[in-house]
């Protein structure tokens, strides 16, 4: 469905999810200012009917939403610091999607504000499928206001948009789900092991498991057995990438004086893993790590 009013959307990072983000966008007739640093990514979205620019201030200057989408707090901070010290439109209201610190999230918002414009953390979960099928969840921080203001543009890219408080919430959320995802993971990896192990058939055990206490997205959707999921074999989050965001859970977790003892614990299993070089292989290839080890205690 087309919206009524168009707006001019700057769209910084066109990799694996903003690449479809900013092409929804574009179906729901809005008019894309893009840049990524990848002269392919930018390609496909011109083709798409977007503009192009070599500066993200000069695409600032020219949209009323500016959405970013990269890979790290380092990018994100040293994108915004160019777009903030070159200015942009007063009223501009800046959205920054990608999965960074709560505290960066904060100090971005005090840094635009003090420039006249405006900062949403709007993290998203779903993955480069719910990117490309418009059907993200958006956890959004911010003034509730600003939020009203870009809802309707949230709406072109995914289904369920959240509310999380305060700047930095809608960061805070993101990072406590993936904490979990993380370690749903291998504790999936490690019972389905186990039952493998004992004799049981993946396939018949992972019905049990769908239908008892121990389900969970992880066992349902994204088992990591082999033909049991079919996301499973589709999708790829690299171990580097939710090890990324292990990292900032960290951080966070130490900062607010929180005890994570499984977070910790998958944190290290997921570094140990990028040591060896296996750092681009999905996160559920840990189960055919742990089909190759033995028991130590
Ligand atoms: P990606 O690496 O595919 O895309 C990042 C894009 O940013 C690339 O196109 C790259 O060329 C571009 N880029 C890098 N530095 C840049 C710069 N200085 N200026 C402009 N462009 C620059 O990553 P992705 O998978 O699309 O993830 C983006 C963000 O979304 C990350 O923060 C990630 O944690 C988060 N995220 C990813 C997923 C997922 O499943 N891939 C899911 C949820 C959230």
């Amino acid at each position: 469905m087309l919206q009524r009013n168009a707006s001019q959307i700057g769209f910084i990072g066109l990799g694996n999810m903003g690449g479809h983000m900013a092409s929804n966008l574009i179906k729901f007739g809005h008019k894309l200012h893009v840049y990524d640093i990848s002269n392919k990514a930018c390609k496909d979205l011109e083709t798409k009917g977007a503009v192009v620019y070599s500066k993200t201030s000069d695409l600032a200057k020219n949209s009323e939403f500016v959405f970013s989408m990269l890979p790290n707090n380092s990018v994100v901070d040293a994108s915004y610091d160019e777009i903030i010290s070159y200015g942009f439109n007063k009223p501009t209201i800046f959205i920054d999607s990608s999965t960074i610190s709560p505290k960066l999230a904060k100090s971005l918002q005090k840094r635009i504000s003090s420039k006249g414009g405006r900062f949403l953390d709007a993290p998203v979960s779903g993955g480069v499928p719910g990117a490309e099928q418009a059907t993200l969840t958006f956890m959004v921080g911010g003034f509730e206001n600003d939020f009203k203001t870009v809802e309707r543009i949230l709406q072109c890219m995914g289904k369920r948009i959240i509310y999380c408080g305060s700047h930095g919430m809608g960061q805070a959320a993101k990072l406590c789900n993936n904490m979990m995802l993380a370690i749903s993971m291998l504790g999936v990896s490690e019972t389905m092991n186990l039952a493998v192990r004992q004799g049981l058939s993946p396939k018949v055990f992972a019905e049990i498991l769908n239908s008892s206490t121990g389900r969970c997205w992880t066992s349902e959707f994204y088992n990591p057995v082999p033909g049991i999921s079919p996301l499973t074999q589709t999708n790829k989050v690299p171990i580097s990438l939710i090890n990324k965001d292990l990292e900032l859970v960290a951080n966070v977790a130490r900062s607010v004086n929180s005890p994570i003892p499984m977070g910790l614990l998958t944190h290290k299993i997921y570094s140990s893993l990028i040591s060896q070089g296996l750092g681009g292989r999905d996160f559920s290839d840990v189960y055919d790590l742990m089909e190759k080890e033995n028991f130590s205690y």
